[in-house]
């Protein structure tokens, strides 16, 4: 269980993300990885320090006023670039940072991989965005309630953060039993 930071204003997004990152490093970690509304969902994500995200993304054009930002302590696939926190759901409209453990994401996998969907990583946390996505599309409803919904399914000790490229203002966060 590691770090947090999400935006939404009139500053830098990245700039204050990358900042709250570097607070937080002392509870050690493996890897970090930011999401920014820069143009589209954006993620950039690096096994290693914060500073190595930092030289990763220097040259990119990161103009946005919502991101967020995580720093990973893997449980779920190794440390790696592919694990590193933000994931993409299924059509990439979706991201999600995540601290915890999703106890029953191997049924929740299953049943999406019947469903076809593929995945990039290893983790428990793709598979609780790629989760959300779905019911979102099931139930036509609003992102707050899909994730509503969707943690009333999940089984575990969380705290997470959602952004879409279609909610361009709108960070959602939760948490249960994590920080
Ligand atoms: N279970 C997630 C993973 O392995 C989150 C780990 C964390 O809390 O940093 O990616």
């Amino acid at each position: 269980m590691c770090g947090i930071v999400a935006y939404v204003g009139h500053r830098q997004a990245h700039e204050v993300i990358i900042k709250g990152l570097k607070r937080l490093e002392y509870r050690g970690y493996d890897s970090t990885g930011i999401a920014l509304l820069n143009g589209g969902l954006n993620i950039y994500k690096k096994k290693g320090k914060v500073s190595e995200l930092e030289r990763f993304i220097k040259d990119e054009k990161l103009d946005s006023h919502i991101g967020m930002g995580h720093t990973r302590w893997a449980t779920h696939g190794e440390p790696n670039d592919e694990n590193a926190h933000p994931h993409y759901s299924a059509t990439k409209n979706l991201a999600i940072i995540h601290n915890g453990i999703i106890e029953n994401y191997s049924s929740l996998k299953h049943e999406l991989l019947r469903k076809g969907h593929t995945f990039l990583s290893e983790t428990d946390t793709e598979v609780f965005i790629h989760f959300i996505e779905d019911i979102q599309e099931n139930e036509q409803c609003s992102l707050d309630e899909a994730v509503r919904l969707a943690l009333t399914k999940v089984v575990g000790a969380y705290a997470i953060v959602v952004m879409s490229l279609n909610d361009p203002d709108l960070l959602i966060a939760a948490r249960k039993g994590s920080l």
